[in-house]
């Protein structure tokens, strides 16, 4: 094969906008892609029992995020905001709660004050150990651990305070017909330039010296470029599951500074929206978005306003990583379970209801080992050395390499390919 210019290692939302930037600029690229998919992360499932499509990733976009709504834009793709309201599920009741956690001001007040990094668990115990502030503890818990799928031993209590005090600010929106459109554009825009895919190319070695690498794939392909752009998820950098000759120590320790969740995503689709008709003195939920609870799996979602039977339920941080090696059909009782309690349902009454039901378990897939980086106290020093180039022959990229709030998002991953393409020229 003639020498390329650039090797794309993943064909995730980095790696495909990395690729269109490459292609745009002249370059020739080729894209390695161990799935026998494109998109990564990002995996809408079109062809599926279930009515519509389906996410088993990426479901929102998180606010008002320039790279992926003007992207959105040029390729005239719809999308629309959410709506409805969120419940709590507290000591078993059914709530409607604008703030989760209890003694929320002066969580704020004791963050604001914050000068030197520390994980948000010395945190809690530094502030906060007391028996009166275990609701507090539990909440913050529940909140880093779901929505970041981060480990609150390791996770930044300063990068935490960061993300939390910006939020409630923009609008969350969602895809209409999902975030695989997305991808199936840059794909088409990297294909009218010189590029190449080449599928089930799982890389597994790197030799390279400046000008120079040679790429070789598990099913026993070699590629040469003058460049590399490495955009695996951190779970399998940190896996190991690439070998770099010469090695690049360094690099290697680096990656086991940055935080890398669990997650597992219960996708159930129900015969009708039964949650629709339930009400209590709080009002109905038929305009239910999400609701948050203290069950094994602590948060569903609804397609809210869109109208369907779907119901999405989410397991993040050490309890997902935790579920790893656990059967679909211990995670699906799981969910039943959950959600009988929230709803004060039976799981026979629920199982009856059920059409089918999709179980997206990312720790245990191979080529993610998790679900999205979060910022640990030693990241951004770990980060300042991956995303520098290797002697201009070996980059990083992907959402863990993007510096910002948006870190563990497509946002990030979408801005780390065109920074990365930045450096390259
Ligand atoms: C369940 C879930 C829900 C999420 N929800 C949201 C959300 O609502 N909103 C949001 O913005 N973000 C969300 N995220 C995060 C978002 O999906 C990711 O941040 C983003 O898609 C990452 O893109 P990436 O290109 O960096 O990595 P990836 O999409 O993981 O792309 C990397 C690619 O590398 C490939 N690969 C791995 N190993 C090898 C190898 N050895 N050789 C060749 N290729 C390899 C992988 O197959 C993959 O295609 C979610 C993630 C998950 C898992």
């Amino acid at each position: 094969m003639a020498e390329i210019d650039v090797i794309v290692i993943g064909a995730g939302a980095a790696g495909l906008m990395a690729a269109r930037e490459l292609v745009k600029k002249g370059k020739s690229v080729c894209v390695l892609e161990a799935r026998d998919r494109v998109g990564g992360r990002i995996y809408t499932i079109y062809d599926n029992p279930m009515s519509g499509h389906i996410e088993a990733g990426a479901e929102f976009i998180h606010g008002d995020l320039q790279t992926t709504l003007s992207l959105l834009r040029e390729a005239e793709i719809p999308f629309h905001s959410l709506a409805g309201k969120t419940w709590q599920q507290k000591n078993g009741v059914l709530k409607r709660e604008t703030h989760f956690i209890e003694h929320w001001d002066l969580l704020v007040q004791r963050l604001k004050e914050l000068k030197e990094d520390m994980s948000i668990a010395d945190f809690l115990e530094r502030w906060f150990g007391e028996d009166k502030y275990s609701s507090l503890r539990e909440g913050v818990r529940r909140y880093a651990e779901g929505y970041d799928t981060a480990d609150t031993a390791r996770a930044s209590a300063i990068a935490l305070r960061n993300e939390w005090l910006h939020e409630d600010e923009e609008e969350t929106y969602r895809i209409d017909n999902g975030y695989g459109e997305l991808i199936e554009y840059l794909l088409n825009e990297c294909d009218k330039g010189d590029f190449e895919l080449e599928l089930n190319s799982a890389v597994t070695e790197i030799h390279w010296q400046e000008g120079r690498v040679a790429v070789f794939t598990e099913n026993e392909e070699s590629y040469l470029a003058k460049q590399a752009v490495i955009t695996v998820p951190l779970g399998v950098l940190q896996a190991e599951a690439i070998k770099f000759t010469p090695a690049i120590p360094e690099h290697t320790m680096a990656v086991q500074d940055m935080g890398y969740g669990g997650i597992i995503k219960l996708l159930y689709l129900f015969k009708e929206a039964f949650w629709e008709s339930i009400k209590n003195e709080q009002g109905s939920l038929k305009d239910m978005s999400f609701v948050i609870s203290e069950q094994e799996v602590p948060t569903w979602w609804t397609q809210y306003p869109k109208k369907s039977t779907l119901l999405t339920g989410w397991i993040g941080g050490p309890k997902a990583a935790a579920l790893k090696n656990a059967s679909e059909e211990s995670i699906t009782e799981l969910g039943f379970m959950s959600l009988a309690n929230i709803f004060k349902m039976s799981v026979e009454d629920l199982k009856a209801q059920l059409v089918s039901c999709y179980i997206a378990n990312w720790s245990s897939e191979r080529f993610s080992k998790g679900s999205y980086s979060y910022v640990t106290t030693e990241t951004a020093q770990a980060r300042q050395l991956l995303t520098a180039a290797i002697h201009n022959t070996i980059y990083f990229a992907g959402e863990a390499m993007y510096e910002g709030k948006e870190m563990g998002t497509v946002e990030a991953a979408l801005k780390s390919g065109i920074e990365v393409v930045n450096k390259i020229l």
